[in-house]
Parts: structure tokens; sequence; C-alpha cells
């Protein structure tokens, strides 16, 4: 899959690793030590340039605060799940909110709408109010547009962010159960206009059946949607 000379690698489940082709590294969503498909080798990634966060469930941040700790990586998350960061002693952490753009890395990432519940989950089982969960428009320098699309249904306003983003590739989720499966995300794949499908959220756990090859059977000729194994990489 050519991605203009940035590359991607797939960690399991919602978390994955960018590379620009300037040498500059983004993970979402770390979900590492205790993601039981992420390869052992990538459990610590090593030193990131960014960390982007979709929402505040515990498969999306249960690692970040061990992962970035007071290290000074730059982390964007919500309002409330970034205040819930800023908590756990995360040192640098962006407050934002849907539509807003930061520049981090070498990218600019747009903050996007997910349908999706936003709940943190607390470690002694109680819920904090997370806000909202989002996805994130990344533009990188070179060109390449990337919806990461966190959790989410597939929604009409995916053809709103194909207008306004014009994205090449779609990081989606496919499992079903918590998300849309195969047979819904055709649809965000029809709304967002992308040619260039990965798919996550699938494989993880037993209810998450959805997988890349029968989403790729639903597509119309011309959509590339690999089939992937976490750590598997894409682009150069
Ligand atoms: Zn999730």
């Amino acid at each position: 899959m050519d991605l203009n000379g940035n590359a991607v690698t797939w960690l399991g489940h919602g978390t994955w690793l960018w590379t620009t082709s300037q040498g500059k590294r983004i993970l979402v969503d770390p979900f590492l030590a205790n993601n039981p498909t992420c390869p052992d080798d990538l459990k610590d990634p090593g030193p990131v340039d960014a960390v982007l966060v979709t929402h505040g469930h515990i498969d999306h941040i249960a690692d970040l605060a061990a992962f970035v700790g007071d290290s000074g990586t730059p982390v964007f998350a919500s309002w409330e799940v970034g205040a819930h960061l800023i908590g756990q002693g995360v040192a640098e952490v962006t407050q934002m909110g849907l539509g807003g753009t930061i520049e981090t890395a070498g990218i600019r990432a747009t903050m996007v709408f997910a349908a999706h519940g936003g709940g943190i989950g607390a470690p002694d089982n109680t819920m904090l109010e997370g806000g909202g969960a989002a996805g994130f428009m990344l533009h990188f320098p070179d060109g390449l547009v990337v919806y990461q699309a966190g959790d989410t249904d597939v929604f009409g306003d995916m053809a709103l962010l194909a207008e306004i983003h014009r994205p090449d590739v779609a990081v989606l989720p496919i499992g079903d159960l918590f998300t849309m499966g195969p047979e819904r995300a055709v649809h965000a794949v029809r709304l967002l206009g992308v040619t260039k499908v990965l798919c996550g959220h699938w494989g993880t756990f037993p209810g998450l059946t959805g997988t890349p090859e029968a989403l790729q059977a639903l597509v119309p000729a011309g959509v590339e949607v690999p089939s992937l194994s976490p750590g598997d990489s894409f682009g150069t």
C-alpha cells in the first residue's frame, strides 16, 4: 500500500504507530502491555513524538500513563480524557475538542466526531465522565490524508468529513459488537470515498468477529483492504 513515503504499523486492536516521511513517530491509542494481541516486541514501541487519544475506554488508554509518564511526550485528547490523564501524572497534555486542529510532529490533526461511548473506566469499576468519543483526520506534510476513525459506527456525516478533508486512507474499526462490522463499514468506505482501508478493532476478543477479508469481499473493485496481523506494517 503506497502511503506517500509514510508508514504505519498495527500494534493490534485500535493501536497504530505512524512513522512520517520526516521520521517522526505518532502513536494512536496506546494499548500495549495489556493488549492481548500486541506482539511482545512492540509492547514497548520506544520513544514517540506524539500520542493521539480517541477516547477514554480502557482498551485505548490502559497503558498510556505508564508508557508516556513524565517523559514530556505531547499527548492530545478531549478535555475530559485529558483531565483524567493529567490526574494520572501525564506531563504534557493538550486538551482539545471536536473540530479543533493541532500541529505536532510535522502533521496537522483535526479531532472529529465518532459515534461511540466515551466514559472512562476507573480501576474500581466506576465510570468517569469522559466526554464524547472522537476520531482524527491526519494531514501529513507530503499531502497524505488519513482518517483515523477511532471506535465508531458508520454515520452520514462521514460524507461531510470527506468533503472537508479528502482522505486517501481510512483506518476503520470493523470488529462488530462495540463498533461497526464489515457490513456497515462498507458504507463508511463509500461515504468517505477512500480506496485504501486498514482494519482495526477486530480479533482481539471473542466478540470482535469482523475481518478485513469480509470487508474486502463487500467493497467495490479498486478499493484495497489488505489482510493484516498485529505487528504488520504498510507503506515504506
Ligand atoms: Zn475500543
